[in-house]
């Protein structure tokens, strides 16, 4: 523990020993619900008994094969499995390793592609943390200060956020047209649609609290993308793989991108992630410009294409529907005995209780607090919004009825 980073000391105090579903166990014979799932990955829960024996198996007889170098049979097997998922005519693939990668590659990819500088982003999107990701980051100044100069060519919009305009008075329908008039102005005064590459989106905020967009909104986007010559990259990072209720975070909204990015579910807490594209869109990519030594790592496909069985055959998508409805609903209720608890956000299985003070200002100490004794009373959770001021559940998609009624009653203990 001396030996960790100040920030790593910071998470919850658990020393895991193992985990299995939705639990985790620790070095002092404790056991914790957990309502993280490693920030949204271990969508199949702890050591799904699947998602073990297919990345056993895959150890014995092949670990690691560079993907510009050789082939393997995991990597070919995933793209097969993964394009009959994806959008039709996204059928060409790019893989890396985290989040941040496939920002940087979707980035990549739409400067190339277009010859065109700029990315407008919306207002509390995040998408990593390599200095092109933070750039693209606007779900707080704490994930980009203090290592400036960031890159260039980054323009923000608004994101419908009926939340942030609360104090203007907006409903969700005012603030859609708030923020389609401000990505006109956006075009108009800061970046023009020569010069601007791509939108980059998140069809639900994750890191910015848990807050979906809506059909209008990227109808709009979409159009005007489409007006322009300018790319649609949409970040499923955290919402893809039935986190939302549907398999990607965008069929909720009839929203299909040009890029999509991809990661976190996909297999089970193995690192992998990447980009889809048109196979004419992926070649646009300069040459050497698209690589890396670990990415599609054979463990890490092998563990995706187990953990993509898994999700289908124990219908998890319909699961996270179900119970995010029920998490939802009971979050409310609780809620409604508390002045502190603002409003509950969310889509599926990625639920947020936000918090204000007695002026209805953003108020992340009483999150903060709420999350630390949960934390001892054995319900993990994650904090975040754009002021910290949100208290997070993203549960393993294979979370119970039962084990949502549980995490409810000490939700109720905590507040
Ligand atoms: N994009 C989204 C929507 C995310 O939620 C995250 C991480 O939380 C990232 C990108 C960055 O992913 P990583 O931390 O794997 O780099």
């Amino acid at each position: 523990m001396s030996h960790l980073s100040p920030v790593l000391k910071q998470a919850t105090p658990v020393v895991a020993t193992h985990g299995e579903g939705v639990y985790l166990y620790d070095d002092a014979g404790r056991h914790h619900l957990d309502f993280t799932a490693g920030i949204g990955v271990t969508s199949t829960g702890h050591c799904h008994p699947r998602v073990v024996e297919a990345a056993q198996a895959q150890v014995g007889s092949l670990i690691h094969g560079q993907y510009t170098t050789i082939m393997h049979k995991p990597l070919l097997a995933l793209s097969d499995k993964l394009t009959e998922l994806l959008p039709e005519g996204l059928d060409s693939l790019f893989f890396s390793n985290s989040g941040s990668e496939a920002a940087e590659a979707a980035l990549r990819l739409a400067r190339q592609a277009t010859g065109r500088p700029n990315i407008v982003v919306f207002q509390g999107g995040f998408h990593g943390r390599t200095v092109a990701a933070a750039s693209l980051t606007t779900s707080g100044t704490k994930f980009k200060a203090g290592f400036s100069p960031l890159m260039s060519g980054v323009a923000v919009s608004p994101f419908p956020n009926p939340a942030h305009y609360r104090a203007y008075g907006f409903d969700e329908e005012q603030a859609t047209d708030f923020a389609l008039r401000e990505l006109d102005l956006v075009l108009q005064t800061q970046s023009h649609p020569a010069d601007t590459a791509a939108f980059l989106v998140e069809p639900v905020l994750g890191e910015g609290g848990y807050i979906p967009g809506n059909r209008r909104f990227f109808e709009g986007l979409r159009k005007k993308a489409d007006e322009h010559g300018i790319l649609v990259i949409v970040d499923e990072v955290q919402t893809g793989f039935g986190r939302t209720g549907e398999f990607w975070g965008q069929d909720h909204f009839g929203l299909t991108p040009d890029i999509q990015m991809f990661a976190k579910g996909i297999a089970s807490g193995f690192p992998i992630s990447g980009i889809a594209a048109s196979e004419e869109l992926m070649a646009k990519a300069w040459p050497g410009s698209q690589g890396g030594t670990y990415g599609a790592n054979a463990v890490a496909c092998a563990a995706a294409l187990a953990t993509l069985e898994v999700i289908e055959e124990e219908q998890l998508v319909a699961n996270s529907a179900a119970r995010g409805v029920q998490l939802k609903a009971g979050l409310e209720k609780i809620g409604e005995k508390h002045a502190e608890v603002q409003a509950v956000h969310g889509l599926g299985l990625m639920v947020s209780v936000e918090f204000t003070d007695a002026e209805g200002e953003p108020d992340g100490a009483a999150a903060a607090a709420v999350h630390r004794a949960a934390a001892e009373n054995g319900l993990l959770l994650l904090t975040n919004g754009m002021y910290g001021h949100h208290v997070r559940f993203i549960p393993a998609l294979v979370v119970t009825e039962g084990q949502i009624d549980d995490a409810l009653a000490l939700w109720e203990k905590t507040l």
